[in-house]
């Protein structure tokens, strides 16, 4: 008899392991995937929308036609409730369709963030103050916003950005950093560099850090650090710097903010694009009493609790690379995955910091683009082995992982650039790598025009790969 999926969110980690499984599975069993636009967001070229040098047309595509081509039924709307002990949830369809049950036999959860603008007060664009690019809708409030600021210093004002974190605990440091960058390059080009005061704010322990508590690789018969690398390429930009700093709030033209020594300060802009700190999206987890047993499946931040080791201190965590998932699947139900941002992290890979007023101020570990695409990869064949009966397992540690982290500085293929840092492994394993918990031979980070190349190149073959076309899965995650 078929079996059903049911996959919730089609981002990087859901869409992926949708894909995977429909090519499998499509024809023999039963597979949908619930998500709560009916588009797939392309969500790394969002910075190019937000200084208007990329339509959303270019970066978004319809899935239900996709899923059609891969035998996936595809449910626009929004789950609610997971039933554990009974296998089914709950959801709820768009545009007023009503509640939905579907049962299952694996459930993949694959939500995302839930962009927690809240934890700040006045940050965000709900509450006027600030701006985000990590949706369409943000983006393009950002775009607007940034060119009024472009017309006001074609009137010759001048202007100042504040780009950055907007909580003490954000992570996605990498987006914000491409974000200024390109800032800095489209001004350059509109001859208006001169008339801007480009600040870098953030709840790093050092520039470089990204929330993977930086990076440093071989340069010849040396090593240089990311904090180097970020420092030389904001000195190059004329970009002042902050760091170890949690904004507090945001009222309109100024954030508040606080650092590692518990000093207060605030900071005057005319445009702030600052990430939120993350929690999950809120999901029930409901056991076959009706009780809501979430606390017992999911971490204090609601993320989906998977095959790491939780709970330890910083330093065991560090010391133990094999505390990172490696299957993805929760130890309570193996019919249940996480893949993507939704999996709850054993830790912080930065080390916490807590200031003197009680405020944590450290980037909370990302788990990018590539690590999302990479585990709904994982979990999709994990599922198709085992309803195969093939006996394979598959496995991958963020201590294991490669990530390339591309941070464009404008799209142009004639004079852009970008920041291209590869490292191995994310999450850094001193078992294998003593000195700096990486291979200082096989990370890099090298700036320069074949960066914007290869950020283009990873826009186009994304989005053909993405879409299912020819070869799709050749490409890798
Ligand atoms: C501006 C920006 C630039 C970035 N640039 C890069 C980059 O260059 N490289 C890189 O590797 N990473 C980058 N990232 C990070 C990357 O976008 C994320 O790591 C990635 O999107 C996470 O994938 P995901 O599938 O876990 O979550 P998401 O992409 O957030 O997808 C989750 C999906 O689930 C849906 N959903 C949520 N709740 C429900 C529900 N209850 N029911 C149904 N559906 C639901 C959402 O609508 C969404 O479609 C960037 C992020 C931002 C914000």
């Amino acid at each position: 008899m078929g079996k059903k999926i049911v996959v919730i969110g089609a981002g990087f980690a859901g869409h992926t392991a949708a894909l995977y499984l429909g090519k499998a599975l499509g024809r023999d069993h039963e597979i949908t995937v619930i998500n709560r636009h009916a588009n797939f967001v392309f969500i790394p070229s969002l910075v190019w929308a937000g200084i208007d040098r990329m339509q959303l047309d270019k970066l978004q595509f319809l899935l239900r036609p996709v899923y059609d081509r891969f035998h996936v039924n595809f449910l626009h709307g929004a789950a609610r409730s997971i039933h554990v002990d009974d296998n089914y949830l709950l959801a709820d369809s768009a545009k007023g369709g009503g509640e939905q049950r579907l049962n299952y036999d694996y459930l993949i959860v694959a939500t995302g963030p839930h962009l927690n603008f809240e934890a700040t007060p006045g940050l965000g664009p709900k509450e006027g103050n600030s701006l985000s690019i990590c949706t369409p809708p943000h983006a393009i409030e950002a775009r607007d916003r940034y060119l009024e600021a472009v017309a006001r210093m074609e009137k010759g004002e001048r202007q100042r950005f504040i780009i950055g974190t907007g909580h003490g605990t954000s992570t996605c440091q990498g987006a914000a950093f491409e974000y200024i960058s390109n800032i800095h390059k489209d001004l350059l080009h509109r001859g208006l560099r001169d008339k801007a005061d480009i600040k870098w704010l953030s709840n790093e322990a050092a520039l470089g850090d990204f929330g993977v508590a930086g990076v440093t690789v071989a340069q010849g018969k040396s090593l240089r650090t990311s904090e180097e690398f970020i420092r030389m390429v904001f000195d190059d930009m004329s970009v002042e710097s902050q760091v170890q700093s949690a904004v507090k709030a945001v009222e309109p033209g100024k954030a508040h903010w606080e650092n590692y020594e518990g000093e207060e300060g605030s900071e005057p802009f005319d445009f702030a694009m600052l990430i939120p700190t993350f929690k999950a999206v809120k999901l029930n987890y409901i056991d076959k009493d009706g009780q809501d047993v979430s606390d017992q499946y999911c971490n204090p931040g609601g993320f989906l609790k998977v095959d790491g080791i939780y709970g330890q201190s910083y330093d065991d965590l560090v010391d133990n690379p094999d505390s990172w998932p490696a299957n993805y699947r929760s130890p309570l139900k193996p019919n249940l995955f996480a893949a993507g941002i939704a999996f709850a992290p054993p830790g912080p890979i930065s080390r916490p910091h807590t200031n003197p007023k009680g405020t944590a101020i450290s980037a909370a570990p990302p788990r990018t683009g590539m690590v999302s695409g990479i585990t709904g990869r994982l979990v999709a064949r994990n599922i198709i082995a085992e309803i195969e009966n093939s006996g394979r397992q598959h496995s991958e540690r963020m201590t294991e992982m490669y990530a390339a982290c591309i941070a464009s500085m404008g799209n142009s293929l004639v004079d852009g650039s970008a920041a291209v840092i590869l490292i191995h492994p994310v999450v850094p394993n001193f078992k294998k790598y003593p000195s700096t918990g990486r291979d200082v031979f096989v990370s890099s980070m090298e700036m320069g025009l074949a960066g914007a190349w290869m950020k283009r190149m990873i826009h186009s073959t994304f989005m053909w790969k993405l879409q299912g076309r020819p070869g799709w899965n050749l490409i890798p995650e």
